[in-house]
Order: C-alpha cells, then sequence, then structure tokens
C-alpha cells in the first residue's frame, strides 16, 4: 500500500494504459477519479475496480481537448477527492497518415488531445496539487524513435510533453512536485492492438518479441507516484522491452 490515502486523477481512465493505471492505484491505497471521452460502460467497470479495492473511485466524462472542459474536470475531481496529489496525464489519440497525406486537422485533433490537453490539465491542478506531489504524463517512444511512416504528428506531441516535463520539473521543483514522462512502446490496447495489422510491422522489432501489457505500464507509474521515487524529476522514461534501442 505505498500510495495509502493519496488522491489520484487519471484522464483517460475508462481503457487501457489509463484503466490498468487507476486499478492499480487503488490496489496500491490511492482514492482515484477518472475522466473519459465518451465509454461510459468501461469507465464505470474501472470505476468498479476501484470499489472493489476497497477506495473511492469516481469517473468524469471531459473532452481532453476542450481545455474549459479539462479544467472544469480537474477540479471537480478535486473537489471529490478533497484533495489532490498524483495527476496522470493519459489521455491520448493517435491517428497516423503520412505528409503526401495529412491535414492540419489531423495536427489540431491530435495536439488536442495529447497537447493542449495535458498543459490546460496541469495549469487548472497547480493550485490544487499539494506540495509533494507528482505529474507523470504517458508520452511514447515515438518523441525519439519512428519506426514507420505516418507517425510524425504523434511523435510531435509526445515530444511537446517531454518539453513540458522538463520545464515544468524546474517550474514545480521548489514545491517538491515531480513531474515526468513514460515513454511506452507498443503495448497492448485498443490503440494498438498486438493482433492487428500494425503490430505485423511493429513485434518484430521488439527485443522481448511481444507487445507490452498496460498493467507493466501501470506498475511503473505507481513506482513514480510513490515515495521511492524521491529524486527523479524531469525524466522521460522508456518502457519499451528493447523496441527503440
Ligand atoms: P486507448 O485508445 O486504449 O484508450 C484511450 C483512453 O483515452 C480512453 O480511456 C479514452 O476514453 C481516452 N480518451 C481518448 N480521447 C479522449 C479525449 N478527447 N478526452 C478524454 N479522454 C480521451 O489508448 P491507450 O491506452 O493505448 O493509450 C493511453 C496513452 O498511452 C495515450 O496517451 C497513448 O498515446 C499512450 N501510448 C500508447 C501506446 C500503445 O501502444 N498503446 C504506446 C505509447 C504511448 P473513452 O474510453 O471514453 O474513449
Amino acid at each position: 500500500m505505498k500510495l495509502q490515502g493519496k488522491k489520484a486523477i487519471v484522464t483517460g481512465g475508462s481503457r487501457g494504459i489509463g484503466a490498468a493505471i487507476a486499478k492499480r492505484l487503488a490496489e496500491d491505497g490511492a482514492d482515484v477519479v477518472i475522466t473519459y471521452a465518451g465509454n461510459a460502460e468501461a469507465a464505470n467497470a474501472t470505476i468498479a475496480a476501484i470499489t472493489a479495492a476497497g477506495r473511492a473511485g469516481h469517473a468524469i466524462q471531459a473532452d481532453s481537448s476542450d481545455p474549459q472542459a479539462q479544467a472544469a474536470a480537474i477540479k471537480a475531481a478535486a473537489d471529490k477527492l478533497g484533495g489532490l496529489d498524483i495527476l496522470i496525464h493519459n489521455a491520448g489519440v493517435a491517428a497516423f497518415a503520412s505528409i503526401g497525406h495529412d491535414s492540419i486537422d489531423n495536427l489540431r485533433h491530435q495536439f488536442g488531445v495529447n497537447v493542449d490537453g495535458v498543459f490546460a490539465g496541469t495549469l487548472a491542478a497547480i493550485p490544487l496539487i499539494s506540495d509533494g506531489g507528482r505529474i507523470i504524463i504517458i508520452g511514447s517512444v515515438n518523441a525519439h524513435s519512428m519506426p514507420t511512416p505516418g507517425g510524425a504528428i504523434y511523435g510531435a506531441t509526445k515530444a511537446a510533453v517531454a518539453g513540458f516535463a522538463r520545464g515544468w520539473a524546474r517550474d514545480l521543483g521548489p514545491r517538491g512536485v515531480l513531474v515526468n514522462v513514460i515513454q511506452p512502446g507498443p503495448v497492448d490496447t485498443d490503440m494498438n492492438p498486438a493482433d492487428g495489422d500494425f503490430a505485423k510491422l511493429l513485434t518484430p522489432q521488439i527485443a522481448l518479441g511481444r507487445y507490452g501489457r498496460s498493467e507493466e505500464i501501470a506498475a511503473l507509474a505507481v513506482f513514480l507516484a510513490s515515495d521511492e521515487a524521491s529524486f527523479i524529476t524531469g525524466a522521460t522514461i522508456d518502457i519499451d522491452g528493447g523496441f527503440s534501442i
């Protein structure tokens, strides 16, 4: 119970990596509010797992790409929790297209969720988060490594949030708020199923020869949220089974 009594928000906690993180946070003792875009059924399943672990859980529908909705969700979540110690920016989208077939709309879509949402959520959290708190962003190895065509915008969004983390680590160091980025390689979720066509390209490039599991990413998130990670800030940590080496 490394996180006993902590109060946590996970954006995009209804499915995939975010759902696994929300469940692990609860298993380790935290109360958890998740946000989601539209999948209320999946959100309710995550909340059921949180409450089964004996912790308080709430779900808030909020589009991360809408700065006002994102800020309102963070404030409502902190109200429900009675404070805020851990903010996990996980909500994300990927829409691959090579530059000859790409568009400004695709740029705005991916930057809206993956970058604007992280910025607006952090801005809203600063007056609420406790000194010594944690901000953890789910980035991607695509911030620095691009093994296929079509990922330019997605990779740029993930490079942008790595920049945020380094800057915010400096800004928030005096308060002891640690800011880090988890950069997964391929993880088996609805976004990137291990049995999908994309996986045929990616799996042979993974040293361990398999996709990651959401629970493996959640284990790192819980570590970074815990006291054991007390001297890690501004870091971008790859967790990719040897995909980008
Ligand atoms: P999924 O598509 O499986 O789940 C996405 C989650 O984000 C869902 O909970 C979804 O809510 C939510 N979400 C999507 N758009 C919005 C939005 N506009 N507002 C609020 N919530 C939103 O994705 P993954 O679990 O695979 O990805 C999670 C994070 O990990 C993302 O940031 C992704 O970029 C990153 N990542 C994933 C990798 C992978 O291989 N899977 C590799 C590297 C990084 P709802 O259920 O309501 O739709």
